[in-house]
């Protein structure tokens, strides 16, 4: 599969407000990232609230800004200048968020929501709107006669399907979705879940996927990047990382969930402490006040990535082997 995005040593940062005559503050949310996505594939950012993978997600779509580094859409860098790029990427790279109570406007058709991409983008006359709105609410699941309703008359899972179906009127390549299953009741995450799958099977979608659900990871992803205060710690295929995790961070996320498959916790101890403040991080590991493996070199030093194998890394100066991790079944 080849690279659809590329996304090398991204930071994203946003100014502090402060008084007159005060040097300008900033707060950094997301340091020196790079991932990359595969055509058809699903890559899972995942990582505690206030760890940066929303910054990171909405820096990708403009929507938080993208201080340093690059953003390569289909090979074109999106940052530097080339509008055609830019223009490919607001077409083809689309967003699903979190809330689809608050993501649609309530003073709109379900046919104008849905449609809203398409006129923008200018790729259908009116009549062809109309057509390509029901074929997509056909394709996410809803009747026909939904176009003339309003979201306020949609249950919650509902408003989501609306929500992919407005995602995927402009034939995107890569669709960003945000959390887009906490707002929903368990009973219909599954619908959403197998909604996604779907989609992705049928029109060769990719998905980056933010989330702190682990079930909805295992469920849907091919790969997973784990974020912990802006920066990327460990990247690994998916089965790999639910085994064995190698940073202590992944093993204290993952014991304090249940285990997929049989509801059982994982072997561990769970994650200790609070998130820090991105404003004034820890110095050396990031991770090292709330890390039981932390050693003297871990309040100085800063780990930088380390490949472990094809497809996996970790940025820890002792990451876990596969029998510390609990890996056994
Ligand atoms: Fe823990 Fe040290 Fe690894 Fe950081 S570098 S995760 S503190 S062992």
């Amino acid at each position: 599969m080849s690279e659809l995005l590329r996304i090398e040593a991204l930071s994203v940062r946003f100014a502090l407000r402060t008084g007159w005559l005060r040097p300008e503050r900033h707060v950094q949310a997301v340091s020196d990232v790079s991932l990359y996505v595969r055509r058809g594939e699903t890559l899972a950012v995942v990582g505690e609230s206030g760890s940066g993978k929303t910054s990171l997600a909405r820096a990708v779509v403009g929507l938080a800004p993208a201080w340093r580094g690059q953003i390569h859409f289909d090979g074109r860098d999106v940052l530097g200048g080339d509008r055609t790029a830019l223009r490919r990427l607001r077409r083809e790279v689309q967003m699903v968020f979190q809330d689809p109570f608050g993501s649609l406007d309530p003073r709109l058709s379900v046919q104008d929501i849905v449609a809203e991409p398409l006129r923008i983008h200018r790729t259908h006359d009116a009549s062809a709107q109309r057509k390509r709105v029901l074929e997509l609410l056909d394709q996410v699941g809803l009747p026909a006669a939904a176009a003339q309703r309003y979201p306020h008359q949609f249950s919650g899972g509902q408003r989501q399907r609306i929500a992919i179906a407005r995602a995927l009127a402009p034939q995107p390549q890569l669709i960003i979705a945000d959390e887009p299953l906490s707002a929903l009741d368990v009973s219909i995450q599954s619908q959403v879940m197998n909604l996604m799958s779907e989609l992705r099977a049928r029109l060769g979608l990719s998905y980056l996927l933010v989330s702190h659900d682990f079930a909805a990871v295992h469920h849907l992803a091919d790969r997973i990047a784990v974020m912990y205060l802006g920066r990327i710690v460990e990247t690994a295929p998916v089965d790999d990382l639910f085994h064995a995790p190698a940073h202590p961070y992944t093993a204290a996320l993952l014991a304090s969930v249940p285990r997929v498959g049989n509801g059982k916790r994982r072997p561990g101890s769970a994650l200790r402490g609070e998130l820090p403040s991105p404003v004034n991080p820890p110095p050396g590991c990031a991770f090292h006040p709330r890390c039981p493996r932390a050693a003297e070199r871990c309040r100085v030093e800063a780990p930088l990535p380390l490949a472990l194998s094809a497809g996996r890394s970790v940025a820890c100066h002792f990451p876990l082997g596969p029998a510390e991790a609990g890996a056994a079944p």
